[in-house]
């Protein structure tokens, strides 16, 4: 990478403003129900301090209020969150701009300070300069650890980086060194899992994979449009009918490429989704009236023998409606079975990363994105603005 990271910069005595992701679930009760967006920016926070920044700020955005003062979206909770985890003190602020907040910083006996909800500001999203502005003079130097929210050009990711030097923190190099061996250099063969609910989110980098890749597997309620394509019968199943052409291409194309494309063989289904009265497994062709909800047995196995030859597995997307139990199976075997493959295996995050989390299988993965969209984006082959915004080497 010829950004610079964490470790290219002195942070002796110095104020460091970092962009975490702490956009995390909260429960009913306010409590943060899933820690794992906090522990992972842990060791870019532990760092600094060790390095010893006089300061280390903590800047986030969580939900989606709009750009205004939402009572249910302050960072409070997971300032409580952070400080177990840290075993520091953290000093919350309710304001993530301005002179008080200024003032607040140098005074806090605390070292490590989290601000309010930048999205509490429109000026957030709209990468206002002002905004971005008011945000880099809280520091003295710039850290994106934000893999999450790396796909958007926000004055928290794109605006400050003109105001202060910028750099990777770990999570930030972490994902670009997986994700980038994935598009630049990848072991091969290379296998792509491609599942999730729409053709439509998934076009562009079936087509950049189609470069790439060796082999492309193709379930979940995308893999109705392609079953379509081939003239099968896919009852009630999800279907983007705008879809069927681009699907039609997309297995030309691979055909031209080289790229072998694996749909199911048989399917789970049913004849409604919530409170279902008839579930069987049948071939490639669905009865009419039924739903295509997971994959059926031969399908596992058959996936699971193509995925052996793999060096390099990218998964996104899950194979079924997994957060059903009974159709769940698909998923859950092909994740086990990867799960004890040697190959690189990338999970993409978002649905993908939940599945896996679900399963218990997080630790048997080689990497597992922390960013649904901008893991796409990368794999896509684009460039993200919070990273491409970054200081760059000498
Ligand atoms: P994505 O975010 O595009 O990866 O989509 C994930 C969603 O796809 C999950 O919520 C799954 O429940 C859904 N999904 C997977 N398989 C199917 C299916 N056969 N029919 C409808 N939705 C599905």
């Amino acid at each position: 990478m010829n950004k610079l990271s964490l470790s290219d910069v002195q942070l002796r005595d110095k104020k460091v403003l970092i962009r975490v992701d702490f956009n995390v679930p909260l429960d009913k009760e306010s409590k943060v129900s899933d820690d794992t967006r906090i522990r992972a920016s842990l060791p870019t926070i532990k760092y600094c301090l060790e390095q010893g920044a006089v300061k280390v700020i903590l800047v986030s955005h969580l939900g989606r209020p709009d750009g205004q003062v939402v009572e249910k979206y302050r960072l409070t909770p997971v300032a409580a969150k952070l400080a177990a985890l840290l075993g520091e003190p953290v000093k919350k602020l309710d304001d993530c701009i301005g002179d008080k907040v200024k003032a607040d910083i140098i005074q806090a006996k605390e070292k490590v300070i989290l601000l309010e909800n930048l999205r509490f500001y429109k000026e957030e999203e709209s990468n206002d300069k002002g905004f971005a502005q008011k945000l880099a003079s809280l520091g003295d130097i710039f850290i994106n650890d934000a893999f999450g929210t790396a796909h958007r050009a926000h004055a928290s990711t794109e605006g400050v980086t003109h105001f202060l030097k910028s750099a990777a923190g770990f999570l930030l190099v972490k994902e670009i060194e997986y994700l980038g061996q994935v598009v630049e250099n990848p072991k091969k063969p290379l296998i792509l899992i491609l599942g999730g609910a729409k053709v439509s989110d998934k076009i562009l980098l079936i087509e950049s994979m189609l470069k790439k890749a060796d082999e492309i597997i193709i379930g979940g309620g995308m893999c109705y449009t392609f079953l379509k394509a081939l003239d099968k019968n896919i009852g009630n199943s999800k279907l983007e009918k705008d879809r069927v052409e681009t699907a039609k291409g997309i297995l030309e194309k691979a055909k031209k490429a080289n790229v072998r494309i694996h749909l199911p063989v048989d399917n789970v289904v049913v004849d409604k989704i919530e409170g279902f009265t008839k579930i069987e497994t049948v071939g490639e062709d669905i009865p009419d009236g039924l739903i295509g909800v997971d994959i059926g047995l031969k399908t596992i196995e058959s996936f699971c023998q193509t995925l052996k030859r793999a060096k390099t597995i990218v998964w996104n997307g899950p194979l079924g409606i997994f957060e059903i139990d009974t159709f769940s199976k698909g998923s859950y075997k092909v994740a086990e079975f990867v799960a004890k493959l040697s190959a690189v295996k990338i999970i993409g995050g978002g649905d993908t990363a939940a599945m896996v989390a679900k399963f218990k299988l997080e630790d048997k993965m080689t990497h597992i994105s922390t960013g649904g969209g901008a893991s796409l984006e990368y794999l896509e082959g684009k460039a993200l603005p919070g990273i491409a915004a970054l200081t760059n080497k000498e």
